[in-house]
């Protein structure tokens, strides 16, 4: 009830701006939130409507996308798609005229998927799954690699088997995502131990082989990578995620022969690193340049579809808030950085080559935002700050429309910003879209712009416009 009042106050703000005028916009107005009177600042709502209207009118973060994802394509790190990404975000920030373009130089990891893999249940007619390698997998042997398999539902399954179950076999991790949560981060959190530390946990009592459940979402049968880690002490075993009905065919095999052997072939190889970069745009600070405020998303992607919600969208998002700036005249006070991270998917080389110069340069890090949850439309931000700075941003709320931002949640930030974090005590915001949808798409070949809605897109970068507005106005 108290956010009805909340919204119902908001709204007739919105309503005095349409239709008269009534207020003088510099006036504070008083709103009630969590049972207090606040004072809002009209000339902020104002602002921050008008972010939104240039963001949906313009529609130049879904045009910056469509190049991205159509001219250029998915990103892996170490790649010629990343290096393009890294040329052409460059180019488009020194067009619209940021006031300082620079890439700060990293080394990244270089894993090459190879020829399109195999996975055949032996013998049978129907066998041929679909199947796409782990992130930093090794290969198989070159004939490929055939066992038996043995399904599990868990690490702790594969501990207690222990060796005389496990060795020399295939193991499979078929655990699926939990459908009860809301917010399918969480679904996705619960089930991807097994991509990450199954491998090694597997090879640890001898297996030879890993194949997983794909960590998604949907029923289809289109597989997921995303990166496994290798102990460095254990041998390393190729591991492979299953289509989501292939993994049922699988099951049903096993349930039908307990026997049942499964062919496996990948080619993956990783080479040397390879030099890279994070590409970073500035607008700089009126009144406290030495005081960053850092937005960004990560520029590399998987290797399959376009990596356009994972995280294109993100970097976009970034670059078109500095764009709302200069186009709207917001002269900020402090400087504002759009920063393409380089590697979040397989090393997080960039985020922590941010964070380790921000600290020899001995830099004033204010807060740092990521947009890495898709291209859905908003819902809220999750903030790791004092409380007090929560409170202070849950303040902002009705300066949005009820239909973008409706929370301010404890406990955010991003795999690339999360260094600085860890480095500098630098407060972190996640931006959390609509969750619905992501891991349908997140690491498959179905991360593609056409799954993109160019409002949706655009109501997130008013969004994130919108609070580093205000962030940037009032301080922490
Ligand atoms: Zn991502």
């Amino acid at each position: 009830m108290k956010n009805l009042s909340l919204y119902f106050s908001a709204a007739l703000l919105a309503i005095c701006f349409i239709f008269s005028g009534c207020q003088n916009s510099q006036t504070p107005q008083s709103v009630e939130q969590n049972g207090e009177q606040q004072e809002l600042n009209l000339e902020d709502t104002k602002m921050i409507k008008q972010l939104f209207d240039e963001a949906l009118t313009s529609r130049e973060t879904y045009s910056l996308l469509d190049h991205l994802c159509n001219n250029i394509g998915h990103r892996l790190s170490g790649s010629a798609g990343a290096a393009k990404a890294v040329e052409w975000t460059e180019q488009v920030m020194n067009e619209y005229g940021f006031d300082k373009v620079y890439k700060q130089d990293v080394m990244v990891p270089n894993w090459k998927r190879g020829e399109k893999e195999v996975a055949r249940i032996v013998g049978s007619s129907s066998g041929e799954l679909t199947v796409l390698a782990l992130g930093m997998s090794v290969a198989t042997p070159a004939e490929g690699l055939t066992a038996e398999v043995v399904e599990v539902q868990s690490l702790e399954d594969v501990e207690s088997l222990g060796e005389e179950n496990i060795k020399g076999k295939i193991v499979f991790y078929n655990r699926a995502t939990d459908q009860r949560h809301i917010r399918t981060g969480a679904a996705y959190g619960g089930a991807v131990d097994q991509r990450s530390a199954g491998p090694s946990t597997a090879a640890k009592y001898g297996a030879v082989g890993v194949v997983i459940r794909s960590v998604g979402t949907a029923f289809d049968d289109v597989p997921h990578t995303g990166v496994t880690s290798y102990q460095d002490s254990i041998p390393k075993i190729p591991a492979a995620a299953l289509g989501y009905q292939s993994a049922d065919r699988l099951t049903e095999a096993l349930k039908q022969n307990p026997n049942t052997r499964l062919f496996l072939k990948m080619t993956c190889q990783t080479l040397e690193d390879a030099p890279s970069h994070n590409v970073i745009g500035e607008l700089t600070g009126s009144e406290f340049p030495d005081e960053i405020i850092t937005i960004g998303g990560h520029l590399d992607s998987w290797d399959v579809g376009h990596g356009a919600h994972d995280d294109g969208a993100g970097c976009m998002q970034s670059i078109q808030v500095l764009r709302l700036f200069k186009k709207l005249d917001i002269k900020p006070k402090r400087t504002i950085r759009a920063v393409m991270f380089m590697n979040e998917e397989n090393g997080t080389r960039g985020g922590l080559k941010y964070a380790e110069l921000a600290e020899k340069n001995n830099e004033n890090h204010l807060i740092a935002l990521e947009s890495d949850a898709g291209a859905f439309s908003p819902r809220g931000f999750g903030v790791t700050a004092e409380d007090a700075t929560i409170e202070k941003f849950r303040s902002w709320l009705p300066h949005f429309d009820r239909n973008t931002i409706t929370f301010i949640k404890k406990g955010g930030g991003g795999v690339d910003i999360n260094p600085l974090r860890n480095t500098l005590g630098t407060p972190t915001i996640g931006f959390n879209p609509d969750s619905q949808r992501m891991f349908d798409l997140h690491h498959s070949p179905n991360d593609v712009f056409s799954t993109v809605h160019p409002r949706e897109i655009e109501l997130g970068t008013a969004s994130i416009a919108g609070l580093i507005y205000m962030i940037d106005k009032y301080g922490l």
